[in-house]
């Protein structure tokens, strides 16, 4: 029985790592060249007020459009860049574009308050962060305290010194969020500490708000959470507007989502916005 079982229950199959190999590194090379290639732009979405509905903010998402990949979502390049350190590169892109369109929205005459622009953990190793920031600030000429930066709970609670490059970034007045609140493990008691201003609640809670009494929970948990600790708060996700009456009955009166808008190109925020 154990003979039958060996022969026909193992398999010792070789997975063709080869051809996966060659493939990952085929694309890693098309994504260096990819910012060179004009490949690279951002998405904007705009952050909302719900009682008023004003526009109080736009996140900046990078998008990767390359002609044999077609358009290739970030959940899929952003790791590559991380290992292969390309990060860094793209990273300092993605700032000076984003401090480059505030000034044309600017010049356009619409007013966006704030940008907030995702960090990796990756660009914090090199531990020049705030010389990067900076630099890109004054080549920009974009008023630090209209910058937010976006950093998740593992940013923070796996970066050595963390604590630091993040009061380096509040030196220079630089505001910062945390993304996806909720899903990792920050420590409460090191939250308190860090000069952090915004709450990003993650979306996975806001999805099932009006039917899973969980999701509830730890939403009304997180808004509170933010009131006592003196920080603002974000809803993420918001994709209907039974979830932004839910979040605004309990105390949450900034949202982003579908329900408000998709991430779009500039243009199409100038026109939507511009009153
Ligand atoms: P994130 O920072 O949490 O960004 C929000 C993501 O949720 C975006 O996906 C956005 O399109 C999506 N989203 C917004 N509203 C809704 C909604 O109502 N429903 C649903 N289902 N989704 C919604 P996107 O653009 O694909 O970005 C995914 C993640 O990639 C981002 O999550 C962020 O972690 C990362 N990312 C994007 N741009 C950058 C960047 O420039 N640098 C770095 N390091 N990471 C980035
Ligand atoms: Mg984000
Ligand atoms: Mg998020
Ligand atoms: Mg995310």
């Amino acid at each position: 029985q154990a003979k039958a079982r060996g022969r026909n229950g193992y398999q010792f199959y070789a997975p063709s790592m080869t051809g996966e190999g060659l493939e990952r590194l085929r694309i890693e090379a098309m994504l260096r060249r990819s910012i060179d290639k004009g490949e690279i732009f951002l998405h904007y979405q705009p952050q909302v007020e719900i009682d008023s509905g004003r526009l109080i903010g736009v996140e900046a998402l990078v998008r990767w459009q390359n002609p044999e990949l077609g358009l290739v979502p970030p959940v899929r390049f952003i790791p590559l860049a991380e290992d292969t350190g390309f990060i860094n590169q793209l990273g300092e892109w993605v700032l000076q574009e984003a401090c480059r369109q505030m000034k044309r929205w600017d010049d356009a005459g619409l007013n966006v308050p704030k940008i907030a622009v995702n960090l990796s953990a990756k660009q914090f190793e090199r531990g020049s962060i705030v010389n990067m920031v900076g630099g890109v600030l004054e080549e920009t000429g974009l008023d630090a305290a209209r910058l937010q930066l976006e950093v998740t709970e593992s940013v923070i609670m796996d970066t050595g010194d963390a604590l630091g490059f993040i009061n380096d970034l509040h030196s220079i007045g630089v505001s910062l969020a945390i993304d996806d609140f909720g899903t990792g493990y920050s420590s409460l008691a090191y939250l308190k500490q860090l000069p952090v201003q915004t709450l990003k609640i993650d979306r996975s809670f806001i999805k099932d708000i009006s039917t899973d009494i969980n999701d509830e929970a730890i939403t009304i948990a997180i808004i509170q959470l933010a009131k006592s600790l003196n920080l603002s708060v974000v809803a993420e996700g918001v994709e209907t507007g039974e979830q932004a009456d839910f979040l605004m009955r309990h105390g949450c009166n900034k949202a982003q989502g579908f329900f408000y808008s998709r991430p779009v190109l500039p243009d199409d925020l100038l026109s939507k916005w511009r009153d």
